[in-house]
């Protein structure tokens, strides 16, 4: 079996939170079935299984293809093979008195939940949306060090992609050879799929690379991600090839001030609404609001995006230990687009930047 450092330890913990907030929802038990929330209550990677966490019991339901990594990955738990998925959960549910059992309603399918309804009839199903979500918005240190490999492991690749980068090479050659770099330097996969767009494209904020080779006078947005042990990396520059224009390096510096104050305006206990407002105001100050049309950012950790977000609309508080992106840009429809995006651990006076790369613009 490989060795999983970041889920070594802490999974206590979690499962002590969680059986908090089952109090607190009078629930005498909540199934996980979301693939994310599964793999951060027990540890287990596989793709399919199912958590039964009550008071007393901490059981995953599995099929054959898991047990024994299941039994490996998840020693908190209890692992039980099924044949029939129902019955067994019926059997746990049963063997642990569970009758008003909490279930995840933003995860679970419509299908899914009305088979539960008509073969498990005398259970109480309570929709429990965003309950280990909730916890999970909150870092440990050690997932905090698995994120801040993974920001590592983005700064040096990029720094390496950088000399490949001259007029003719096509944003699809360079994304290949970015993904090279971060598996080579320890990445297990991509934290998502590389945007890497040139010229107009840039103006996409999630354009896909193509064929288009660069040329000179293009601004090129990177945003790109490495997984370590599970957990997401996230960053974005935007450099200039050639010669850069006074246009460009106008926007670009706009767009560097609103995240450099922005940044500077993160801390634990202020809403996403309030630091996007920061971003937001001098971009729109000078001139050009209506050409940022995202959030400022977005929490990150086993999953690229988590709640809460630093957004327009984002009214809840970010807690200490929220992990966020920071990632105001401009896109000109047609011509092109600046973004630049750090990844931030939150702290009560205010935040610590992980994400190195050198953000003032880059001529090459
Ligand atoms: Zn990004
Ligand atoms: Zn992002």
């Amino acid at each position: 079996m490989t060795a999983y450092p970041c889920r070594v330890g802490g999974k206590m913990s979690r499962l002590t939170n969680l059986r908090k907030k089952l109090q607190e929802k009078e629930l005498d038990a909540m199934l996980v079935l979301g693939a994310a929330n599964r793999r951060y209550m027990s540890g287990f990677t596989g793709s399919a299984g199912t958590l039964v966490i009550s008071q007393d019991a901490a059981v995953l339901i599995t099929d054959f293809r898991y047990i024994e990594q299941a039994t490996a990955q998840a020693p908190q738990f209890q692992v039980r093979r099924y044949e029939d998925y129902l019955t067994t959960v019926k059997e746990v549910l049963d063997e642990y008195g569970c009758r008003r059992v909490g279930f995840e309603s933003d995860i679970v399918t419509y299908d899914q939940y009305t088979k539960w309804q008509e073969k498990l009839e005398e259970i109480e199903w309570v929709p429990a949306p965003g309950l280990v979500e909730g916890l999970r918005m909150v870092k440990s240190d050690e997932e905090i060090a698995c994120i801040e490999k993974a920001a590592a492991i983005g700064d040096e690749a990029w720094s390496e992609l950088l000399p490949h980068m001259r007029p003719g090479v096509t944003e699809k050659d360079l994304a290949l050879e970015l993904e090279f770099l971060m598996r080579q330097k320890g990445a297990e996969a991509l934290a998502f799929d590389i945007i890497l767009a040139s010229g107009p494209n840039g103006a996409l904020p999630h354009a896909v690379p193509s064929h288009r080779p660069l040329q000179e006078g293009d601004l090129v947005v990177m945003d790109f991600g490495a997984r370590v042990n599970g957990y997401c990396s996230d960053m974005t520059r935007t450099v200039v090839i050639g010669k850069a224009c006074q246009r460009s390096r106008t926007l670009y510096n706009i767009v560097l001030d609103a995240q450099r104050a922005a940044v500077a305006a993160v801390k634990a206990g202020k809403t996403g609404k309030e630091i996007d407002a920061v971003a937001r105001g001098i971009i729109a100050d000078a001139g050009y609001g209506e050409y940022f049309g995202h959030g400022f950012g977005h929490s990150l950790g086993i999953e690229i995006h988590e709640p809460p977000n630093a957004s327009a609309t984002e009214t809840s508080v970010l807690p200490k230990g929220a992990v966020i992106s920071a990632e105001p840009g401009i896109y000109i429809p047609g011509q092109f687009g600046v973004r630049i995006e750090d990844v931030l651990i939150l702290g009560e006076d205010g935040c610590e930047n992980i994400t190195k790369a050198k953000k003032e613009l880059i001529i090459l």
